[in-house]
């Protein structure tokens, strides 16, 4: 099979259905790119070959007995390594968990097995999916495909670069405070961070759960969306999660009348020139299509990032504690049980996961509780409010916003300096706070050689509204 031009998800259903190929060439077409491709891009961890093959011609059967396949049928699709697939190991990028093996699917991995979809391995992020760059992780980093001196972004570096590189036709990433968008941006493909609670998080090794989100990269909005149609939904083992609103605010073939809201505060100064230039050719888009344009404010803004750099960390403290030594990565040379944790979480945990952990056990701590951590929570509650006063009190359907305020940097450039490295989160970290949808789409008139991409925000459980936008801005 020779098949040069990248495939969508709908091409993959009606080429089986067809019989233009089979799910086994398919298949074993994307293996071969990814031994042909990643030796340079380092996108994946792991590869699932043989039993992505299995999968594989288990579709074919089925097709070959005339059953009627779903839509994600034969398609092959990338995992995140937080993300557990039975059998194959889930390190998140970690020395901690070199080791282990998933022994259960998370419930976005069952549904994509339910489906027919072909697993092909787990990319690499940044360690526990802490940074915007793939730096942190402990396998060495990603290279962004369009410039291999370049990071891909992160957390979910591996799956932007897998799905920007045709090493997969859709993948999952996790988005805590941007890792979807951010590197979707960077690699110039779509990524979508669903309403809080739309997708379950059973089976994501957790970062900080009250902000986590699974999500899809795909080369379109439209396959994104259906990979979120297939992944979402309420679960019983995640307490959070909850089925959307069936609401379609609208249906229209053209954007007449959809109120898009700017928000000042993600405009007014900090942007590259490249993006400021490419977010306005992008509001001249949707201009031209019909959208009206409102200026708005997100007064709270600028507190975003230091209220998401006291709750993550607190949670991710909490969460990461079970990483003790005891049932996972156990340093060698302990001796005693203060030695296993010393020298395991010493030797086995990177210097950002350290960082956030102190971090976090500081603003936790008695005495500290009520100065930081309380403090944050009330804080996120003013953010979610600047934005439900956007939507119910402005009367606008989705905000415009950049991802991040440069395109993708060079490698190591931002690693000695954590600050400057938290700040390429700045425009994502909000949607997370407030637990709406954020849906990041690369630019079709970018400036400079980079892919650029823009970000639309919805209102809290408004998904499906996001992706018809974003469909309709694709079909111009
Ligand atoms: N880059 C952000 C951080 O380091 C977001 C990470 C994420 O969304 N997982 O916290």
């Amino acid at each position: 099979m020779n098949n040069e031009k990248s495939l969508s998800v709908s091409e993959i259903r009606d080429g089986l259905r067809s019989g233009k190929f089979s799910a086994a060439e398919i298949a074993e077409d994307y293996f071969k790119k990814i031994e042909k491709k990643d030796k340079s891009i380092h996108a994946y961890l792991n590869l699932n070959k043989k039993s992505g093959l299995e999968a594989a011609s288990w579709v074919d059967s089925r097709l070959k007995s005339g059953e009627d396949l779903p839509d994600l049928a034969g398609v092959p699709i990338a995992l995140k390594d937080v993300i557990m697939s039975e059998g194959l190991p889930c390190t998140a990028s970690s020395k901690i968990l070199e080791n282990y093996i998933s022994s259960y699917d998370a419930t976005v991995v069952k549904k994509l097995k339910e489906q027919g979809a072909i697993i092909l391995g787990k990319t690499n992020t940044d360690e526990f999916a802490m940074g915007s760059s793939t730096e942190t992780s402990a396998y060495g980093p990603t290279k962004n495909p369009h410039d291999l001196e370049r990071v891909p972004g992160g957390s979910s570096g591996g799956s932007a670069a897998a799905v920007a590189a045709d090493m997969a036709v859709v993948a999952l990433g996790s988005d805590t405070g941007g890792s979807i968008r951010q590197p979707a941006g960077f690699c110039g493909t779509v990524g979508f961070k669903p309403t809080y609670g739309a997708v379950s998080r059973f089976g994501l090794l957790a970062m900080c759960s009250s902000l986590d989100q699974i999500g899809p990269f795909a080369r379109s909005v439209k396959d994104a969306e259906m990979v979120f149609e297939e992944i979402k939904g309420e679960d019983r083992y995640d307490a959070t999660s909850f089925d959307l609103p069936d609401r379609r605010l609208w249906e229209k073939e053209d954007l007449k009348n959809i109120v898009i809201g700017l928000p000042k505060e993600y405009l007014e100064g900090g942007l590259s020139k490249e993006v400021e230039t490419t977010i306005k050719n992008v509001i001249h888009e949707f201009t031209d299509m019909g959208a009206v344009f409102k200026d708005i404010s997100l007064p709270h803004t600028k507190y975003a990032l230091p209220c998401y750099y006291i709750i993550m960390p607190a949670e991710a403290s909490t969460n990461l504690a079970r990483y003790d030594g005891i049932r996972y990565g156990r340093s060698k040379d302990a001796k005693s049980l203060l030695e296993i944790y010393e020298k395991t979480k010493g030797e086995r945990f990177g210097e950002e996961v350290k960082r956030r952990i102190l971090l976090g056990t500081f603003v936790l701590s008695s005495g500290y509780y009520d100065a930081y951590y309380a403090k944050a929570q009330r804080v996120r509650r003013l953010i979610r409010e600047d934005f439900e006063k956007a939507f119910d009190s402005d009367k606008v359907d989705a905000i415009l916003a950049p991802v991040s305020p440069s395109p993708a940097f060079k490698i190591g450039e931002k690693t000695q300096n954590p600050m400057e490295m938290y700040l390429s989160d700045i425009f994502t970290i909000p949607a997370n706070l407030a637990g709406i949808p954020g849906l990041a789409i690369p630019a079709k008139n970018k400036e400079g050689d980079l892919p650029i991409g823009f970000q639309l925000m919805g209102k809290w459980g408004d998904d499906k509204n996001l992706f018809s936008l974003g469909k309709l801005y694709e079909s111009i």
